[in-house]
């Protein structure tokens, strides 16, 4: 008899996106005549820059050809994208790194990271959250049941107004720390000497950090860290993931990479050490089979002069939209977290309201659209989600509409 993998029996399924869609069908259908605008997703809008749609026709034409076609590529990515990646993301900030994996996605590779470690591993995550680390952790046997709004032994590190959304050190010991900056869903960052607490901890705890920076290309800020591998020691106890989704604009093209640095172990009951980037090698070899060669021509191409000012001028476009939202919602005295350094506004609900709630009252009052804060974790009730990817246009009339309302 098959037997199946209870876990799927454990984790939640999440109702965030689909109870908003289903909410948002049903007021447009009673109101066939408002105009609803989104700020709710998190995917981006200006369209790939040019140099990397040239590369991609040119890529497109080689395969077409004999001489040049190219079947099966290296699982690793083309050598010319990870010299690319090695000069343009980490030579240029001082990392001395040459252990990159391209992939498909951080949202794979975040996921599929899973395949490395024991059960027996403590896993901690940030609360509210990115929901991938959770829910690839339950569904991988690291939980106990859902009780309460959380999963039993999973360890829950709150961001919150309380403590300036930077989180606090766990109290009891933990071994696989997920840490997401600047941060999605609070749009918030950790400077050099925050997130070097946590490479401490790590070192003295021999835990390993799995570091998300998938917003690295938003942040403005001097003394936020472009990579965790700036943080002196995280080459012995970090694995970094970046994409060229939010900052090239990729979501739909999927390119990523992830950084396995050679230094990183991890230990089995008897105390012999495992190199994570042969495990990493070993995993990806056996479970995938690379990017197209099109696509890394194209994420190649990220890294042109034309590339590089391209994706400045899409990244400043949202910025600007960023900086609306901040504005409009500081008018009528709402906090704000985040948006500087990061696509995504985070703002308190007004006293006494859920965040959902407060969807709801923006959906009819404001014919907008965004994310309750509780959809992201227990610890996301009272706040909501504004994204900057949005028109311009489509963001000051949102704004004016929600001003209006308070
Ligand atoms: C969007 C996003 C990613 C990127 O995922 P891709 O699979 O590369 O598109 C990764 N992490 C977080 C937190 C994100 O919000």
């Amino acid at each position: 008899m098959i037997k199946v993998n209870e876990n799927f029996g454990k984790v939640q399924d999440s109702y965030l996106f689909s109870t908003i869609a289903k909410k948002v069908a049903e007021y447009q259908k009673n109101n066939p005549d408002k105009k609803i605008i989104k700020l709710g997703i998190g995917d981006v809008t200006r369209p790939l820059p040019t140099p990397c749609i040239e590369a991609m026709k040119k890529a497109s034409d080689e395969m077409g050809d004999a001489n040049t076609f190219k079947g099966y590529g290296p699982e690793q990515g083309y050598d010319f994208l990870r010299k690319a990646i090695i000069e343009n993301e980490y030579k240029d900030l001082g990392i001395d790194i040459d252990e990159v994996f391209v992939s498909d996605g951080a949202k794979c590779d975040t996921g599929n990271i899973v395949d490395l470690f024991s059960q027996d591993n403590k896993v901690a995550i940030l609360d509210p959250v990115y929901p991938v680390y959770l829910d690839t952790n339950v569904l991988s046997g690291r939980s106990g049941k859902f009780n309460n709004g959380k999963y039993d032994g999973i360890v829950y590190m709150p961001t919150t107004e309380e403590n300036n959304f930077i989180p606090e050190l766990p109290k009891e010991k933990v071994d696989m720390i997920y840490l997401c900056f600047p941060n999605n869903p609070t749009g918030t960052t950790l400077s050099k000497e925050e997130l070097k607490k946590w490479v401490d901890y790590a070192r003295e705890n021999k835990s390993i950090i799995l570091f998300d920076s998938a917003y690295e290309g938003f942040i403005v800020d001097e003394n936020i860290p472009h990579s965790i591998y700036e943080i002196e020691g995280a080459k012995d106890v970090a694995i970094e993931f970046k994409s060229f989704s939010k900052k090239a604009g990729f979501t739909g093209i999927r390119c990523a990479y992830t950084i396995v640095p050679k230094s990183l172990v991890a230990y089995d009951n008897d105390g012999n050490t495992y190199k994570l980037n042969s495990l990493w090698n070993r995993r990806q070899t056996t479970k995938f089979n690379g990017v197209s060669y099109v696509v890394q021509r194209a994420a190649e191409a990220v890294y042109t002069p034309e590339g590089q000012k391209e994706i400045e001028e899409n990244i400043n476009y949202y910025r600007e939209n960023a900086k609306i939202i901040l504005e409009g919602l500081k008018n009528i005295n709402i906090k704000t977290y985040g948006g500087v350094n990061s696509p995504y506004i985070w703002l308190k609900v007004p006293e006494g309201k859920t965040s959902w709630e407060f969807f709801d009252e923006l959906l009819e009052k404001a014919n907008v659209v965004g994310t309750p804060g509780a959809g992201f974790g227990p610890s996301g009730e009272g706040y909501f989600r504004l994204t900057a990817f949005g028109t311009h246009e489509n963001t000051i009339e949102a704004m004016k509409r929600i001003e209006s309302i308070f």
